[in-house]
């Protein structure tokens, strides 16, 4: 059984839940501990008593601890990544690189702590001092999804903890156990007693009593667009400030004058890595007709060859769908796609395995329309829609026209189109020539439209989120 970490000690819930493999349902991970409403309130009482002294403490000793959490998490590589593809599905290297993602942003927030700077300006009045610094904003509240389960726990502690707040966090409660391990890793460092605290269990318990806490200064979310509007309204309700990354539904677009080669390693990369269960995923595939069928031909033979397999299995590319309910979810967008009139050029078969798991061949659709649900919502699996288009200027219209505007691609050797999309794609991170998803861990990272709420995460942007501007003037006498 693993426990809930409450103002530094290791405690039971009011009852606890099974972390299951989705390649192999037969490999329980462990159990791990559900708070319930009443262990919130202890962990924010002790979040909240801790503030005072962590937030004007020496900043040192923050950010040696931060390197600390940084160092551990690398040194432990191997096993870390292994215990996430296990809860998570995704392969061995993809989540090996997740934990070392986990380690830089620590270790890039460890600087940031040594890096915090203001401004000193002058007043219109004579002789006056300004001087605009940050200041941590209290206890922060942390919700984090399953698909990146320590990277996203990793990228909203790290900052949080660097400019000098106390954290709660709730992961996902079908995959707690890196969160777990992480939170173990940051106990060892020496953040002292209540500065950080772990409570696993349900959104609707759990992240629900985090979300409505009085002293809970900000709500950091990831997930669904439907609990982030949630979310908000609640934040709002008592003026929380809030942060949100939700849904996107990203385009990636192929010219005519594209490199083949490049387009297609860029559409199954950012399509089909990761199951497909990324934020970032290339979900909308806006082609031009000269280069389509070449397109669609590449590409199919490409997911054909994808090794669809036990996330752990060496030479595995594309792991199991993370549980039976995005798997369903997965299913019925099959259905609907079909049912609309798209033609499923290849894939979407369950697969059985040596080891019982939700494995799903790669779909790919081909003759769709940009009206269609499954281009219009988001699906959060391995299949992608092939949207043929005349020109630039259509496929730029249908990039962004969607509810939402995360991440955003196109194939081209055009300078011009290259750099008229860069400059007119209605989403918060553009790439050319590269999968929609992959950003790198000290740049902002967020959206527009329905994708995102409030300050960008990451790199020094997070400071937005983290902090709260004083503007403070002196009369030197
Ligand atoms: P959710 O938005 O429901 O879950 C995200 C986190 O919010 C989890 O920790 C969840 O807890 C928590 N939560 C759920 N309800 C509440 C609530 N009322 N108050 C506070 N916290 C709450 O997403 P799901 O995991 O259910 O996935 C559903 C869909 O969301 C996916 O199919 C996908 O489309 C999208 N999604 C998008 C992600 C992204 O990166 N943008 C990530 C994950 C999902 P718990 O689940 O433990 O109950």
């Amino acid at each position: 059984m693993q426990n809930n970490l409450i103002a530094g000690a290791w405690v039971e819930g009011s009852d606890s839940v099974d972390n299951i493999n989705p390649s192999d349902l037969d490999d329980v991970i462990d159990s791990y501990a559900r708070a319930d409403a009443a262990q919130v309130n202890e962990a924010v009482a002790a979040a909240k008593a801790a503030f005072p002294a962590w937030s004007t403490g020496p900043i040192q000793a923050r950010a040696t601890m931060l390197a600390a959490v940084a160092t551990e998490i690398m040194a432990r590589k191997e096993e870390l990544g292994e215990l996430l593809s296990r809860e998570e599905g995704k392969t061995r290297p993809e989540g090996i690189g997740e934990v070392m993602r986990a380690a830089q942003i620590f270790d890039f927030f460890a600087g940031e702590v040594v890096r915090q700077s203001g401004e000193k300006i002058a007043s219109v009045r004579p002789g006056i001092d300004v001087d605009i610094t940050r200041e941590p904003l209290g206890v922060i509240g942390l919700i984090t999804p399953w698909n990146f389960p320590i990277a996203i726990p990793a990228w909203k502690i790290a900052p949080a903890l660097a400019f000098a707040n106390c954290v709660v966090i709730k992961p996902a409660e079908i995959a707690p156990a890196s969160a777990h391990a992480l939170a173990g890793i940051i106990q060892r460092a020496g953040v002292p007693e209540g500065v950080f605290n772990l409570v696993m269990g349900k959104g609707s318990v759990v992240g629900e009593a985090l979300v409505n806490h009085p002293d809970v200064a900000a709500i950091s979310f990831t997930g669904s667009v439907e609990t982030g509007k949630r979310i908000a309204a609640n934040c709002a309700q008592r003026l929380a400030k809030v942060q949100l990354e939700m849904g996107g539904k990203n385009p990636l677009v192929v010219l005519d004058d594209a490199d083949l080669g490049t387009a297609v390693d860029c559409a199954l990369n950012g399509a089909f890595f990761s199951t497909g269960q990324r934020c970032t995923a290339s979900s909308r595939l806006v082609v031009q007709k000269g280069i389509h069928n070449a397109f669609v031909d590449a590409l199919v033979e490409r997911m054909q060859a994808l090794k669809v397999d036990n996330a752990l299995t060496e030479g595995t590319q594309m792991g199991p769908v993370v549980d039976q309910s995005q798997l369903d979810q997965d299913l019925k967008y099959l259905d609907v796609g079909r049912d609309e009139g798209a033609k499923l050029a290849w894939g979407g078969e369950r697969l059985n395995r040596a080891t019982q798991g939700f494995y799903l061949q790669p779909a790919l659709f081909t003759e769709t329309d940009n009206a269609m649900r499954i281009n219009r919502e988001e699906i959060f699996g391995p299949i992608a829609s092939v949207i043929a288009v005349d020109d630039y200027e259509q496929a730029l219209e249908v990039a962004n026209d969607t509810a939402f505007g995360l991440s955003s691609g196109i194939c081209t050797g055009s300078l011009k189109h290259a750099s008229h999309f860069k400059r007119h794609s209605q989403a918060g991170m553009v790439m050319v020539n590269l999968p929609t998803a992959g950003v790198d861990y000290h740049v902002p990272f967020g959206g527009r439209k329905g994708s995102s709420y409030g300050s960008r995460e990451q790199g020094r942007y997070a400071a937005e989120f983290y902090t709260t501007v004083k503007t403070g003037y002196t009369l030197p006498v």
